[in-house]
This record gives structure tokens, sequence and C-alpha cells, in this order.
């Protein structure tokens, strides 16, 4: 068989999170909430499953929930997308992401990925025969390298991928880095595909820049985001893409022929529960004090760390504890204290490994405190 992926391995979220069950350690590896959907949540799909939802939903998915995007849009950035023609639900953001790296990429042409990456960019590209040009974010906050993506942008370049906030290092693009994007992309034809999944998730005051807010990226981006991040249920599989018109024709296109259409119940679920802005908007606070408890349980220990500014995502330097490679010490951690985390040179360009591990505070403040405790003991 000539594979399209030969030298794939096993993705790093699944070996840490089985790592975790057989040695009943704590999970705080793969990005997922060990708490409940909220009940109101769970009752608008009672209602959706009980009404009879219960067949195929239209291909870009159901109008209500589309509708209840565009004026989330419109209400957090100041921006229309038109629900008939810019916006589509899918199965999950992963979803999104590959539909629009496989309408867009023909085979030779390169996209620029920033890593540390979230694993399931580069596959992607590669399957569509596309290849992946990689660039390493720089220093411990994580910033473009403006030098090196414009030395990175070529004729053959097709498309950017971003993702703010960004997985693993939980840092935001700034509006100065949006509007660099901008400049920089203004004279090419380059695509962006912006992972925005944890759109909402973000913290101390400081803003969300989507890409959508900036005229000269919007016109050229695929904005793709997720509910089973923003809703605590990553096992509905919904999230949703957002494109100009032009763009999202190509994207239906293949829509239509991976899935058709995305669970029907779950749209309606959503569509109801975004009525009420609250829901969304108050999770910044609440994922802030997460993080802000489990740092505090911290406070004493030899970890060093700058807070995340997104994300459910908190990097830990333990420099100071070990001389081991992260994926050595992150399984240390897991077998023998009982902790288990993502060693994040899996994600990073040549896989440096700056010795920080990643750990997901979307946890219950119990769980959080007995990870803590054992982690300052250390
Ligand atoms: N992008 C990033 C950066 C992620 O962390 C994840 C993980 N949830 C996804 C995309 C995929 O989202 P979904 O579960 O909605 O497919
Ligand atoms: N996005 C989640 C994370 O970063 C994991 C999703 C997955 O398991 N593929 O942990």
């Amino acid at each position: 068989f000539n594979s399209k992926l030969p030298e794939l391995e096993t993705s790093i979220f699944d070996t840490m999170s089985r790592m975790a069950h057989e040695e009943k350690a704590i999970n705080l590896s793969q990005g997922f909430p060990d708490f409940g959907a909220d009940p109101e949540l769970l009752a608008c799909l009672q209602d959706a499953l009980q009404g009879g939802y219960n067949q195929y939903a239209p291909l870009a998915g159901i109008y209500s929930l589309r509708e209840a995007i565009a004026g989330k849009t419109e209400k957090l950035h100041g921006v229309d997308y038109d629900p008939a023609t810019e916006i589509t639900i899918t199965n999950g953001a992963t979803q999104a992401l590959y539909t629009a790296l496989a309408c867009a990429v023909q085979p030779g042409d390169e996209v620029i990925v920033l890593k540390p990456a979230y694993d399931a960019y580069e596959p992607a590209i590669k399957a569509q025969g596309g290849i992946p040009v990689l660039l390493q974010l720089q220093g411990p906050e994580y910033r473009i390298d403006w030098e090196a993506l414009k030395a990175a942008v070529g004729p053959r370049t097709r498309m950017l991928m971003i993702n703010t906030p960004h997985n693993p290092s939980g840092t935001l693009l700034t509006e100065a880095d949006m509007k660099q994007l901008e400049e920089l992309l203004a004279p090419t034809d380059i695509l962006l595909l912006s992972d925005e999944v944890y759109e909402h998730l973000v913290f101390d005051g400081r803003e969300h820049q989507s890409a959508c807010r900036f005229p000269g990226l919007r016109e050229r981006s695929f904005i793709c985001a997720s509910f089973g991040k923003t809703f605590h249920v990553t096992g509905w599989k919904l999230g949703y893409c957002l494109a100009p018109a032009g763009l999202m024709k190509e994207f239906r296109k293949l829509h239509e022929f991976v899935v058709f259409c995305v669970n029907h119940p779950a749209q309606r679920a959503v569509a109801a529960y975004l009525q009420v802005p609250a829901h969304y908007l108050e999770l910044g606070a609440f994922f802030q004090r997460k993080r802000d408890r489990f740092l505090a349980g911290l406070e004493g220990s030899r970890f060093r760390w700058t807070p995340a500014q997104g994300t459910y995502f908190q990097l830990l330097d333990y420099t100071a504890i070990s001389e081991q490679g992260d994926v050595a010490f992150a399984e240390e951690l897991t077998r023998k204290h009982k902790v288990a985390s993502i060693p994040i040179s899996v994600f990073n360009l040549n896989r440096t490994d700056p010795k920080r591990l990643r750990f997901c505070f979307a946890k219950k403040d119990e769980t959080l405190d007995r990870a803590a405790e054992i982690l300052r003991s250390l």
C-alpha cells in the first residue's frame, strides 16, 4: 500500500490519555473537561431529541444555528457574515480545518504552519499533496518571527495557518500582529486558515483578535471554531467555518461529499443555547478562575511559568526539577507521580525541546488541587 502519510505516528493525545488511564493518573493531558456540560444545554438537547429533530440536517447546517453564529460574530467583532452563504456547520473544528485545506490546496502548493502547531494540520496538508512549510514561533511568548515569515512567502505559497488563542502555548496574537499579517498578505493572493477554537477562552481583560476583524484578512480567511471546546462537550463534535461566499462555495462542494451534514439534534441544542449571550461571554472568567486556582496551587513549587493568556492549557517549565527530555519526563510524571501532561516537543519544529509540559486546566477544582499538590512536591 502506497501510504499518503507513511511516517505518521499515534497521536500524543491518545498516547498520554491511554497512559493516564493505565496508570490511574490524573489526566491533565488531552484537552477535554472532566466536568459535565451546563444542564441548560443538555435540556436544549433533550428538547431537540423529543421535538423530533432526528433526521438529516441541511447540508450547510440548520439556518437558526447559522443565524445565531452570525449574531455572535457581529456582537463580538462587529462583522457581518451571511448565514446563507458564508457559514457552514461542521463535524468539529477538525473537519472544518480539513475541508478548508482540501478545497484550497493543490498538489505542490505550500502551506505555512507556525510551530508548535496542533497535530492535525500537517497530515491534512500532506494528504492533499501540499507541502507544509514549518516556521518556529520564537521565545517564551511564542511570537511570530516576521522576517522568517516574509522570507517563507513565495510564488508557491497557497495558504498560511494561524491559531489564536494558541494551543499549546496559551498565547494570543495581538491586534498589531494581525495588522502586520494583513499588511504582509495584502499584495498576495495567499489564503488564511485561522483556527480559533479557543475564541472565548481569553483572560486578564485581553481580547480575542479574530481574523474577521481585519478586512484584508476577512476576505481571504477560512475561520474555524468548535462548540465542543466552547461548551464543554468535546464528544458532540460540532463546529463551524466562516468564509466569504466565494471561498465557502468551494468549501461546501467538499463538505457535501465528506459528511453531507452533521448531527442535527446537537445543532438545534446549540442554536437555542446561543440565544443567551452570557453562555459564551462568561467562559473567559470561568476558565481564568480555573487557571488561577491551578497556578495558586503551584506556588512554592519548582516549576516556572508565564500565566496562559487564553485556551485552557498552561505550560510549566521544569528545568529546575529534571534534566530529562520532555517526553521522558512526561512519562515519569504519569507513571511515578500520577499526573499526565503533554510534552510539547512533539509539536515543535525538529522536535526542539524547551523542557515545558502542557497541562489542561479544564478540570474540576478538586482535580486541579490534587494535581497541584503532587506537582508542588516534586
Ligand atoms: N484546533 C485546535 C487548536 C485544537 O486544540 C483542537 C482540539 N480540540 C481542534 C482544533 C479540534 O477541535 P474539534 O474537537 O472541534 O474537532
Ligand atoms: N485538542 C485537544 C488537545 O489539544 C485534543 C483533541 C484530540 O485528542 N485530538 O488536547
